[in-house]
């Protein structure tokens, strides 16, 4: 069977295998030159490992994200280690990634910490997303946690990644996600994630399938005689080409909602975290970005000719200036606030060394009782499937997801077949 697949993300790359290995054709068109999409990364020279183009790393809990590497014999690839996280408030820098740290935080009272401890408790050991896909995530954060740690804990974090006005729609099952599947420890790929991605192109083309670069998929594609098409890229733009859909169809996908996504990439001589802090929380009112993040205090700075990779950058409405700026632009808007951060770091002057990476589709936003307007991976058009960030629910989308995003596509097209 001939089957057309839209995007070489880890959606699309891990559905291509799959189809490919039951002897099926598989063309995936990439509008890209780099396969991968939010998970491609990019290497200089002197660099042994490639790294992604914006913060990537794994939880212990991403089941299919770790049995698609043991199946391509990547598992001794895999490591996990324990770098630390802190939140920056009242302008310092406190750990915030275990009960412990919690516990010694002197941000919040002894009662708040209990609540805190006790409701994150809760979260990580109920099942029940349904009930709690009722309620906004703000309204339960602020019921159980308390009003205070959740206006210095989850407020800020709730606003940075969703913006002002989408924060408050959030549904509890999308936190409830996040929490749950949370681990401690933290994984990353020897050579990055781009070794997976590389593994797959190399199965999708062992098994007679092809990934076409610099292609993007047209109006015109739908009629070039394949017998399916999964479109795995953003909704819109699938929107925007695919034939007489109904309008009552188009308007239930137009309600889906996405925030994007940019992360500047400083290449540093030195340390810039100096607590070893490798995921900073910005929860400080007025910063311009939500998180920075030294990669290089998580992984070995060996790897990457010894400099030190700090990602700065956040989730942003798609309508934000930022999208519109020049790395220039958004590093000088940057830079008065990582110097609040750590007052005598001297930062690169060097437009070379650091680079800009955004895209206008990062983040769903999953709104309460979600499970109602849950996209299926079927369309009004015969054959024509859809698997997207949007179907990804109760968690949050991922890596993870995309791979089981992948398989389970793949399956449904399968079993029909
Ligand atoms: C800032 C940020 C941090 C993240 N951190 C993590 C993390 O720590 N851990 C984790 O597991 N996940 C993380 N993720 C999420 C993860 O990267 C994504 O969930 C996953 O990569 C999505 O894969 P996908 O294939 O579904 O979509 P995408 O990666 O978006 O792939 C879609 C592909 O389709 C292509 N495309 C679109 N339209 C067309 C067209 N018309 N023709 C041809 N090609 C087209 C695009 O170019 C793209 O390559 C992060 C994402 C962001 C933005």
């Amino acid at each position: 069977m001939r089957i057309a697949i839209v995007g070489a993300g880890l959606t699309g790359l891990t559905a291509g295998y799959r189809l490919s290995r039951k002897g099926n054709r598989v063309t995936i068109f990439e509008k890209n030159d780099f396969a991968g999409g939010l998970a491609g990364s990019f290497k200089e020279k002197s660099w042994h490992w490639p790294l992604e183009f914006y913060f990537h790393h794994f939880f212990t809990s991403d089941k299919e994200l770790l049995d698609l590497a043991e199946e391509l014999g990547l598992a001794k690839k895999v490591f996990f280690n324990s770098p630390k996280t802190s939140i920056f408030s009242n302008n310092f820098i406190s750990p915030f990634d275990s009960p412990l740290s919690v516990l010694k935080s002197p941000l919040l009272s002894p009662a708040q910490k209990m609540q805190t401890a006790l409701a994150t408790l809760y979260l990580k050991v109920t099942n029940n997303w349904k009930l709690l896909e009722k309620t906004t995530a703000s309204e339960w954060l602020k019921k159980y946690y308390g009003t205070k740690p959740y206006e210095i804990i989850w407020e800020p974090l709730l606003k940075s990644k969703f913006g002002q006005t989408d924060a408050e729609q959030v549904s509890m099952a999308w936190f409830w996600g996040r929490i749950k599947k949370r681990s401690f420890k933290l994984g990353y790929f020897e050579g990055g994630f781009q070794i997976l991605i590389d593994s797959l192109l190399k199965e999708i083309k062992k098994n007679n399938g092809e990934v076409l670069f610099n292609r993007e998929f047209t109006a015109s594609d739908f009629n070039r005689g394949f017998e399916k098409i999964i479109w795995t890229g953003p909704i819109p733009n699938f929107l925007k080409i695919a034939p007489k859909l109904p309008k009552e169809y188009q308007g239930r996908l137009n309600n889906l909602k996405m925030v994007g996504a940019v992360n500047l990439v400083l290449v540093l001589k030195d340390q810039f975290l100096k607590d070893n802090t490798y995921w900073l929380n910005i929860n400080e009112a007025g910063f311009p970005f939500v998180a920075v993040v030294e990669h290089t205090n998580f992984i070995d700075a060996k790897n990457y000719g010894n400099n030190r990779l700090l990602y700065v950058g956040g989730y942003y409405p798609q309508n934000h200036p930022y999208f519109k700026m020049s790395k220039e632009e958004i590093y000088q808007e940057f830079l008065p606030y990582l110097k609040k951060i750590n007052p005598a770091f001297k930062f690169p002057l060097l437009a070379s060394r650091f680079s800009l990476h955004s895209s206008l589709y990062a983040q769903p936003i999953v709104p309460t009782n979600y499970s109602k307007i849950l996209p299926s991976f079927t369309t009004p058009l015969p054959n024509v499937y859809l698997a997207t960030m949007h179907h990804i629910y109760p968690w949050d989308r991922g890596t993870n997801y995309a791979v089981k995003l992948g398989n389970d596509v793949a399956y449904e097209i399968l079993k029909k077949i």
